[in-house]
């Protein structure tokens, strides 16, 4: 028995995988990944694969980029942990200021955690509780968007609405407020856009005018919702859903779990229509994939809603225990370094133009109905029928089946129903984008049309 068998084995016998069906899981042959290098993840038997998902979404600079592995082996000379409760420690502080100083205006305290379902439940915790302290003590519901994805927890589940993942869960939820997301391939106002004029901000507006006084606040993906299937708002939305809720007095969360560290071409999602949320979350991208990591940034109003009174001080009663860790703090700090000095975000520019020329390509293929991108974020939407936009059976797992296809031709890519979602790393070079790229046209058409690519 070869070594990857018996990691297959040990593998089948001890570890339940997540968002996995665990018996088609135990079944199979899975490949088993043992080091990375750049945009490359190699399994135990040495063969080498293009991580076109960042290793969900997290990896930025490329895997062992030597700045990074370099922080955390400085760190690990002076501490690996120490606590926040009641103490402080330097890469978390040196990293809050950081934080701050790129985020957008009015972003005052971090309040750090360690996964993007905390990040968001710390959010929605402090929202609720800045009304409670202001006196409205109605204002305890949430307004989120259809297809929202938010987390694992029951909290973000609650805000959540992807059906698969929270539906059986229901009965444990609170409930929350509905607006529809402007997912414009299939229009949930049944409109055109730009003749439409951002029609669906109107449905937004029609639950604020009726709810606002029980809506704490509205929580949003930014420019695009990642698990729904890569959905891009169109230009104005996000610019709109601040000045409404401005306007009827509910607090903005920006949930960047996805969108943050230059996924979509900038810092973050937000810069793009130049909105401030009072709340911001970020995760995944925060520690250039390195390490598990991530903050809440709320803006000064919510911060001192927490302080109570000289007579009756107040504290937010929430932490994890690895808040601020300072060797995820210190990798992260190096993540934003290498970001200046090698000026990343002006760098992917010339990528980020591939990118889209690559895949306006897709939109050829007879089974493709939605090219979706934004900077490097991208969802291709396979559908049975192009006319009629009809999706495939459920059951005849047509995104899983192309991901699988392209395996074999040396990529890691990750359906989200029928939906392809390719996200590079940024470090992506050209030459590795268009190996990428081809490989998952190829493997489209051979699934999808039955051609031999
Ligand atoms: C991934 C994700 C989360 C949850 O983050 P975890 O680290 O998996 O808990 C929350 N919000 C968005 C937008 C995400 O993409």
């Amino acid at each position: 028995m070869s070594r990857t068998d018996r990691l297959r084995e040990l593998d089948r016998l001890y570890v339940w995988h997540p968002f996995t069906r665990m018996r088609e899981w135990l079944e199979g042959e899975p490949l088993i990944i043992e080091r990375a290098q750049g945009v490359y993840l190699v399994d135990t038997d040495g063969r080498r694969y293009i991580d076109g998902v960042s290793s969900l979404w997290v990896t930025v600079h490329g895997h062992r980029k030597r700045e990074l592995d370099r922080a955390i082996r400085e760190q690990l000379e002076r501490v690996s942990h120490s606590t926040l409760l009641g103490l402080g420690n330097v890469p978390s502080i040196v990293l809050a200021e950081r934080l701050v100083s790129l985020a957008p205006e009015g972003l005052a305290k971090v309040f750090y955690s360690d996964n993007g379902s905390t990040a968001v439940e710390i959010a929605l915790k402090l929202a609720f509780y800045y009304w409670q302290k202001k006196g409205k003590y109605e204002k305890k519901r949430f307004l989120a968007f259809t297809g929202a994805y938010h987390g694992d927890t029951i909290g973000t589940m609650s805000v959540g609405e992807i059906d698969v993942f929270v539906g059986r869960y229901r009965p444990l939820l609170f409930p929350s407020y509905r607006a529809p997301y402007p997912y414009c391939y299939r229009c949930p106002v049944g409109k055109v856009y730009p003749d439409c004029a951002l029609a669906c901000l109107e449905r937004l507006e029609a639950v604020l005018k009726r709810a606002h006084r029980r809506i704490a606040a509205c929580i949003i993906e930014p420019v695009v919702q990642g698990a729904a299937g890569m959905i891009v708002a169109p230009q104005g939305f996000l610019e709109g859903v601040r000045r409404l809720t401005k306007r009827y007095n509910v607090l903005l969360i920006a949930d960047e779990v996805a969108t943050g560290f230059g996924r979509t071409g900038r810092m973050f999602a937000c810069q793009w229509e130049d909105v401030s949320p009072d709340i911001l979350c970020l995760a995944k991208g925060i520690t250039g994939g390195y390490l598990p990591l991530a903050a809440t940034i709320s803006t000064e109003p919510i911060f001192r809603a927490h302080l109570g009174t000289k007579r009756r001080p107040d504290a937010f009663y929430h932490g994890h225990t690895y808040t601020g860790n300072p060797l995820a703090c210190s990798v992260a700090l190096a993540n934003l370094e290498v970001f200046e000095k090698e000026r990343t975000l002006e760098k992917i520019k010339p990528t980020v133009a591939l990118f889209s020329k690559l895949l306006e390509e897709f939109k050829e293929l007879r089974h493709v109905g939605d090219v979706r991108y934004k900077g490097l974020m991208a969802g291709i939407e396979l559908v049975q029928n192009k006319e009629t936009k009809k999706p495939y059976r459920v059951e005849s797992r047509m995104g899983v089946r192309v991901c699988m296809n392209a395996r074999g031709r040396g990529v890691i890519v990750r359906p989200l129903g029928d939906t392809i979602v390719v996200m590079p790393p940024l470090s992506i070079k050209k030459r590795e984008l268009r190996a990428l790229l081809s490989a998952i046209y190829e493997s489209i058409r051979e699934v999808t049309e039955g051609a031999r690519g």
